[in-house]
């Protein structure tokens, strides 16, 4: 990704990251401007390249989070699925389990194609 006026990424500023039709795991559509130039691009883009735009200010292993999509290590991840995660905890300790508090939290599974995988509140 590089700004055709000026042929450098320096300035480079996201402003969207949408999934393709048909979906891709390694090519997504994104926006973006130039500082510079004051120019906007749209157009599909290899994820790797995108991520590394957004990875400039975090470490490369961390997720990375951008307009609904997670990135991690250069790569984007795939929801694979939901869970509903009880989470139970005593009220009274001194007394049977019918007064269990319990709480019940949806959690989206995120995978990435190396095996990283996040669970995270919906
Ligand atoms: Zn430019
Ligand atoms: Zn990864």
């Amino acid at each position: 990704m590089t700004c055709r006026a000026c042929g450098h990424d320096r300035d480079l500023e996201l402003h969207s990251i949408a999934a393709l039709s048909p979906p891709s795991t390694v090519m997504v559509e994104v926006g973006y401007a130039c500082r510079a130039c004051r120019r906007t691009y749209l157009h599909p883009a290899d994820v790797a390249a995108v991520a590394e735009i957004l990875n400039r200010e975090s470490h490369a292993d961390d997720v990375v989070t951008f307009a609904g999509s997670y990135f991690h290590c250069g790569q984007l991840m795939q929801k694979t699925g939901s869970e509903l995660r009880r989470l139970s905890a005593p009220i009274f300790t001194d007394r049977t389990t019918e007064d269990d508090l319990d709480v019940y939290l949806t959690t989206q599974v995120l995978h990435c194609p190396c095996g990283f995988q996040i669970e995270l509140p919906e």
